[in-house]
């Protein structure tokens, strides 16, 4: 049986990133968001284009204006007007000014911006009643990033942030990882799809669509392969055509001690090296983590065709709750260093307070569901109602953090500090 940070390590260690010279495409700006750019960006446009306004007011020159006040104003001739995307006509000369607006070019000449509410407006005369610091309220050309720098590096995710500065270096398509494809399949003969009836004995394989959705959150790409019996030469079938077209492969069911548990003899078979077989987590015991040697198959297209050496497999425990709480614990971080991202890939756990109390027999690490509530600005966790037995699938509904405790802890207490994994 592995620890929980144990079985998170040598997850991660099998894990390698996508190749950033094989697997990327080329994206519109508009389709890039949340996906991780691949190549550095740089570009030919200095942040700001040109010398500009950064407030509505009136371009001049320091000198005239540096001992202005209220008591002694400056008197200066406005010469023009400069609205935003204007090119100015004249140059500012002494004791002459031009009426400026924000993100309007400067005017050769001057060096400074009097904001508007420091002046006194007289027909083509303005008043300064306050003297400036020099170069006040300009924006110098290439202050904020210099053309031909990195502007932005590799292994990021682009989010809004991120697109708005490629819009504005006139970025229109990006290179960046393809998304990692992750083939899932669920096992067992009580398993039916949602649109089949169901006959006695029978429940219906919710894991299918719990991992192609967990998958798709996760920036990867879910190949959906259905439900498969627990027969084993079914089974295996399935498990060789996953590994020929998937960087991971997570099955659910199967992998317990059972009669019908075939999964582990089956990755044996197929000359799987198996790393993990039992994590000292609840729910979730039972996961399996192995990695399959890749034979390609030529008959695959292109897009199908695997880039790595080896293929990770989760074999994860059927229960509903196993599902979630191991996807978010160690399937979720493999999927994330294998996107390319840079920096940390492992979960982030927040020190909280619990509104209930939370209880466990101490013997593996416990993970509760529940919310994170904001209480005066503090957040607390409240334990959803209900079992949190591992086949309880109902009250998971709107969870948006685990609660843990660790092996040896049996109960915290109402406003107790907790750690807790967030989710989302
Ligand atoms: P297993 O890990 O195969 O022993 O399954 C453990 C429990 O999870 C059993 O009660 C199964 O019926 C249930 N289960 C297995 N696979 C699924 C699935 N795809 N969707 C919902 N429940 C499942
Ligand atoms: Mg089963």
């Amino acid at each position: 049986m592995r620890s929980i940070s144990d079985a998170q390590a040598i997850i991660l260690d099998l894990v390698q990133p996508l190749d950033n010279r094989r697997d990327t495409e080329v994206v519109d700006l508009l389709a890039a968001d949340s996906r991780i750019l691949a190549t550095p960006v740089t570009s030919p446009l200095d942040f700001p284009h040109w010398d500009n306004s950064a407030i509505d007011g009136y371009a001049v020159q320091y000198e005239d204006v540096q001992d202005s006040s209220a008591e002694k104003p400056t008197l200066l001739e406005i010469v023009e007007d400069i609205p935003a995307g204007y090119q100015p006509k004249s140059a500012i000369g002494p004791g002459q000014a031009a009426r400026i607006f924000t993100g309007a070019l400067m005017p050769v000449g001057a060096d400074t911006v009097v904001m508007q509410e420091k002046t006194r407006r007289e027909q083509n005369r303005v008043f300064i009643l306050a003297a400036p610091k020099p170069q006040e309220f300009v924006r110098h050309k290439a202050s904020f990033y210099q053309a031909g720098t990195q502007l932005l590096p590799a292994g990021i995710k682009l989010n809004a942030p991120e697109i708005a500065v490629l819009a504005a270096a006139q970025c229109s398509q990006l290179n960046v990882y393809r998304r990692p494809r992750v083939a899932i399949f669920s096992t067992g003969d009580e398993l039916v799809t949602v649109d089949e009836s169901l006959q006695p004995g029978q429940i219906v394989d919710s894991n299918q669509y719990a991992l192609a959705a967990l998958v798709r959150e996760s920036g990867a790409k879910p190949l959906v392969l259905g439900i498969v019996k627990d027969e084993p030469v079914a089974l295996e079938k399935v498990m060789t055509h996953a590994i020929a077209i998937a960087d991971i492969v997570i099955s659910s069911g199967g992998v317990s001690v059972g009669d019908y548990d075939y999964i582990d003899k089956i990755l044996e078979s197929l000359k799987a090296k198996i790393h993990i077989s039992a994590v000292d987590i609840r729910p979730g015991k039972p996961l399996t983590v192995a990695t399959l040697p890749v034979v390609p198959n030529p008959q695959l297209p292109y897009s199908l065709l695997p880039t790595q050496n080896s293929t990770l497999y989760f074999g994860l425990p059927g229960n509903p709750a196993s599902v979630l709480v191991t996807f978010w614990r160690f399937v979720q971080p493999a999927i994330k260093k294998l996107s390319g991202i840079t920096g940390d890939w492992e979960p982030v756990f927040l020190k909280v307070r619990s509104h209930h109390e939370l209880r466990s027999d101490g013997k593996c690490e416990t993970y509760l569901w529940g919310r994170l509530h904001l209480i005066d600005g503090v957040y607390e966790f409240h334990k959803a109602g209900g079992s949190h037995s591992s086949g309880n699938l109902v009250n998971l509904a709107q969870t948006n953090a685990l609660a843990v405790l660790p092996v040896g802890k049996t109960l915290i207490s109402p406003q107790e500090e907790v750690q807790v994994l967030r989710l989302g």
